[in-house]
């Protein structure tokens, strides 16, 4: 292959040994100028042990701001956060044509109108299943199940032959709600000719199908049906088909269906206004509640995942305004538990137990599916499209490897097992990652994107595991202390092992200090500083065996 000739690329960016924060990029040309087309702008939810106070994480799109000028435009596949919940964030560091279906473009428009400052962005939506160009890209939609309406796979034709980017999707003849995966055109795809396909891992690991959305329902219906007192179903607002599972099994047992939750409110609306939710009778605010009989009312909750703020965690503490449960009541969680959110979960779950309240989760009835493909489904979608080459996505290393493992054993010739930052040439007999492109994460802090190796993500790690200590300093010019210095302790005990006050000894430690330094070093402030700092940290090191950050300010009187 010369330098010049055209060639077809593929980088992800996100999402690529890693479940969530899903960016990919397809790039047509050579390696001096190349068009890119972006696929999803996704983000992962931080775990508080490893960056306090760090919430959200994006993907590093240094490259695609350099490459700004040649990026032809970014199209959303689903309204899932890891698809599409950094777009807010990175949107405005881009400024480029937004492509997604009617579904997907609500959701991102209810997300910007619910948030103060957020950037006018100019979004071309597209209808399920048709077909249009994005700059060079000849792109096509195919309906594929998942676990939220309009999950699209593309197929991207190109001179240099065609992909299919699977997206999130699951094989579900019967969904409940929204299209079937179609079958029909994957199979015209294959007669055609596929040249790669980029697909979804996450349940590579798993033998056999996934359950069907309409089985869950009939677990829920039997459920509901056999309690005696309230019910709440608690899953992720998104889940629209779920939503709808979960309303005619409620209407089915005589029950009306109350929503608890903002998040569960717009989805809510959105999906009537989309027309997700025809035919399902009207659901009732949180405050109708307090007035519906425990064997008429089935609350829909926000709160799966055991945020704190949400509507399951208040009232699992009686903290919330409108709705309550008791004693004999049940609780359904119709979501699966991301993995970071274990704890979170188990204590409210145990807490409602504590209450006396019947807790059904998807370990003992099958209250949830998931949306993604598992193996046999897996292996009919290669079946269907027959690539010549195949790349393992939206995975961690476990379930890409598995991924690979399967498409290799079906006889496809060409696996390229790739990561983030690995730029990979998407040609018969010579696929394979070919450069790396610069990618990371960047962290949400607060209002502020930060890089995850920044100075304030690293001290705040170190604030959280052994605390601070400051000591203002007035030093004469002879070197002398002029007033008691100023000691804050900050996430420090009080007291060692021994009973020994630790601010005392940091006291003394001062003291000897300043005593022991050399005459010419007693007025040099910067001297002063680093030599009380070290003494400092010595002496709580020795007493309590970890080392916090500490700080000098000396000021010469
Ligand atoms: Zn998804
Ligand atoms: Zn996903």
């Amino acid at each position: 292959m010369t330098q010049t000739q055209q060639d077809l690329v593929f980088a992800p960016l996100g999402g690529v040994g890693e479940i969530g924060m899903n960016l990919s990029i397809y790039g047509l040309g050579n390696a001096q100028k190349r068009s890119w087309l972006a696929v999803d702008l996704g983000v992962s939810f931080a775990s508080e042990d490893h960056t306090p106070g760090i919430d959200l994480i994006l993907p590093d799109i240094r490259y695609l701001m350099s490459e700004r000028k040649n990026l032809a435009g970014l199209i959303l596949t689903h309204a899932h956060e890891d698809h599409y919940g950094a777009v807010l964030d990175l949107w405005p560091k881009l400024k480029v044509p937004v492509y997604d279906t009617p579904f997907t473009a609500a959701l991102l428009a209810a997300k910007c109108a619910n948030e103060p400052g957020a950037p006018d962005i100019p979004v071309t939506i597209v209808q399920l299943g048709s077909r249009f160009n994005i700059g060079p890209f000849d792109i096509e939609l195919v309906s594929m199940a998942h676990s939220i309406p309009e999950s699209n796979a593309l197929i991207i034709r190109t001179p240099c032959g065609t992909v299919l980017h699977t997206g999130d999707w699951k094989i579900d003849l019967t969904p409940v709600l929204g299209d079937v995966t179609d079958d029909k055109k994957l199979r015209a795809l294959g007669d055609e000719g596929c040249l790669a396909l980029v697909g979804d891992s996450t349940n590579a690991v798993r033998e056999g199908r996934s359950p069907s959305e309409a089985d869950v329902g009939k677990t829920i219906s039997t459920l509901i049906k056999s309690a005696k007192g309230r019910v709440a179903v608690t899953t992720f607002a998104s889940n629209v088909a779920r939503l709808r599972t979960v309303a005619e099994a409620a209407f089915g047992a005589g029950r009306e269906v109350v929503v608890v939750g903002r998040a569960m409110e717009r989805i809510v609306q959105i999906a009537r206004e989309t027309g997700y939710l025809e035919g399902v009778p009207p659901f009732r605010p949180a405050d109708a509640y307090g007035y519906l009989p425990p064997n008429k009312v089935v609350a829909l909750c926000t709160g799966s995942q055991g945020e704190p703020r949400a509507a399951l965690a208040r009232i699992a503490e009686d903290q919330h305004p409108e709705v309550t449960l008791a004693r004999g009541d049940t609780v359904i969680f119709s979501a699966r538990t991301i993995p970071g959110n274990e704890k979170a979960v188990g204590r409210i779950i145990n807490g409602l137990i504590d209450q006396g309240i019947e807790v059904i989760t998807d370990r003992t009835h099958l209250v949830h599916v998931s949306g993604h493909p598992r193996r046999a489904e897996l292996e009919e979608l290669i079946g269907w499209v027959k690539p010549k080459i195949l790349i393992p996505v939206h995975g961690e290393s476990l379930h890409l490897s598995e991924h690979a493992k399967l498409g290799r054993s079906l006889g496809i010739e060409e696996v390229v097992q790739c990561r983030n930052g690995d730029l990979v040439r998407i040609a018969v007999g010579h696929a394979g990652v070919i450069d790396q492109i610069p990618s990371g994460k960047l962290f949400k802090d607060g209002q502020i994107l930060v890089e995850a190796d920044s100075r304030s993500v690293i001290e705040r790690r170190r604030l959280s595991l052994a605390g601070s200590v400051s000591v203002a300093l007035a030093v004469t010019d002879k070197g002398v202390i002029a007033a008691d210095p100023d000691i804050d302790l900050i996430g420090i005990p009080e007291r060692d092992r021994g009973g020994l006050v630790i601010e005392d000894a940091v006291y003394d430690a001062i003291e000897q200090t300043m005593e022991s330094l050399p005459r010419k070093k007693g007025g040099d402030a910067v001297a002063v500083a680093e030599a009380v700092r070290r003494a400092v940290r010595a002496a709580i090191v020795q007493r309590w065996g970890k080392k916090p950050m500490c700080h000098v300010h000396v000021l010469t009187v």
